[in-house]
């Protein structure tokens, strides 16, 4: 009953041309003084600084700093994010997540407080989205070969015989002694889709205790806001078409997000990571269910106050697709999502009516 009263409040927004014509100026207008987004440019006092970390580049402007502080925040919030990258890799060799799946089938094993946390957290992601969002779905991303030079698609076989490892429920954790075990030899956990989400919420952590200007954290599309610019403008956030899969192409934003507040946004799209082979293009966002990569949607993007929060929920809704994914957004107070499906459509949760403008 519950579940149809929720979904009965879901708008589907569907873009029109005629709306993207009226709308063409202010799409100029926006990409000049986008804080972020798929135009360039900004206007007030900032600093900028980028850094290559967990794949991609990280941006961090600050707001109403002097350029020595900011030269200090700047390099002690890159070294924790690197800190908290070789924790958080399950490729890093002396990680600590690296020792919990070594150790799969035989050991616990006593984790920092960071790894403790964040596991327990795409634990209970993992619960909310009824196993869409899993976190033990390493021994399928290595099965497929994500991350290495030559991905593939594996047969039904070994899909069927790697399977039975992806089950969270599997996952034991012992608080006491802050120690993790994986059951089952061959288990494995992943974080790659809610280790970014965690490491930028950290770094505005380091941030605030060295300034409390307003802040933005890029990290390649995963971003966190906080506090407000000194122009009193609303941050603008594009999203990228998902249809055009390329970052740099130039292409006008499909919809621009209008924000403020704490907050962040994560995205979700078959485009940032895939193959293609037989003609056929995979992506890294696999259906723990089937061991394939999740059908329906193009991109999800999670509006939430926390950039751990939308990472996790971005891949979970991607996961779950258009009907079970929106459900699930409309239920979740405080939350809200942008999808693409496979023609294009945008489709939005309620909260978002007013603050999206669709640019096509
Ligand atoms: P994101 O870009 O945040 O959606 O994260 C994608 C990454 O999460 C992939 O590259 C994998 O490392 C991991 N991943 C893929 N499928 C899932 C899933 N169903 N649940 C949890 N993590 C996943
Ligand atoms: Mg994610």
């Amino acid at each position: 009953m519950l579940v149809r009263e929720l979904l009965e409040r879901v708008k589907f927004s569907i873009r029109g041309r005629r709306q993207a014509r009226v709308l063409l100026f202010s799409l100029v207008v926006i990409l000049l003084f986008s804080a972020w987004g798929c135009g360039r440019g900004n206007p007030g006092e900032k600093t900028t600084a980028s850094r290559l970390l967990m794949d991609t580049h990280v941006d961090l402007t600050l707001y109403g700093v002097d350029k020595k502080t900011s030269q200090q925040i700047t390099k002690e919030v890159f070294a924790e994010m690197m800190r908290l990258e070789n924790i958080l890799s399950r490729t890093e060799a002396g990680s600590d997540l690296n020792s919990v799946n070594r150790a799969a089938g035989s050991d616990w094993v006593e984790v920092g407080p960071e790894l403790y946390l964040v596991l327990g957290k795409a634990l209970e992601f993992a619960e909310l989205a009824e196993g869409a969002f899993d976190p033990t779905v390493a021994p399928l991303l290595e099965l497929w070969g994500f991350g290495t030079e030559h991905p593939k698609r594996p047969s039904e076989d070994e899909l069927q015989a790697v399977l039975p490892l992806i089950d969270y429920r599997l996952v034991r954790l012992d608080r006491d002694r802050s120690a993790v075990f994986l059951p089952q030899e061959g288990m494995k956990l992943d974080l790659g889709a809610i280790a970014k989400g965690f490491i930028i919420d950290q770094g505005l952590e380091k941030i605030r205790k060295l300034s409390s200007g307003a802040v933005l954290i890029n990290a390649g599309g995963d971003i966190r806001l906080s506090g407000k610019k000194p122009s009193g403008e609303k941050w603008s956030v594009g999203i990228e078409d998902p249809l055009t899969k390329d970052r740099n192409s130039g292409e006008p934003c499909l919809a621009v997000l209008h924000l403020e507040g704490e907050l962040g946004v994560a995205t979700s799209g078959d485009y940032q990571r895939y193959f293609k082979e037989g003609g056929e293009l995979y992506h890294h966002i696999l259906d723990p269910e089937s061991g394939m990569p999740a059908g329906g949607l193009r991109s999800v993007t999670i509006v939430a106050k926390d950039a751990l929060t939308a990472d996790a929920l971005s891949t979970a809704v991607f996961v779950l697709g258009k009907e079970r994914g929106l459900s699930l957004l409309e239920q979740l107070p405080g939350i809200e999502g942008v999808l693409v499906d496979e023609e294009g459509e945008v489709i939005y949760s309620s909260g978002l009516e007013g603050k999206i403008e669709l640019m096509r």
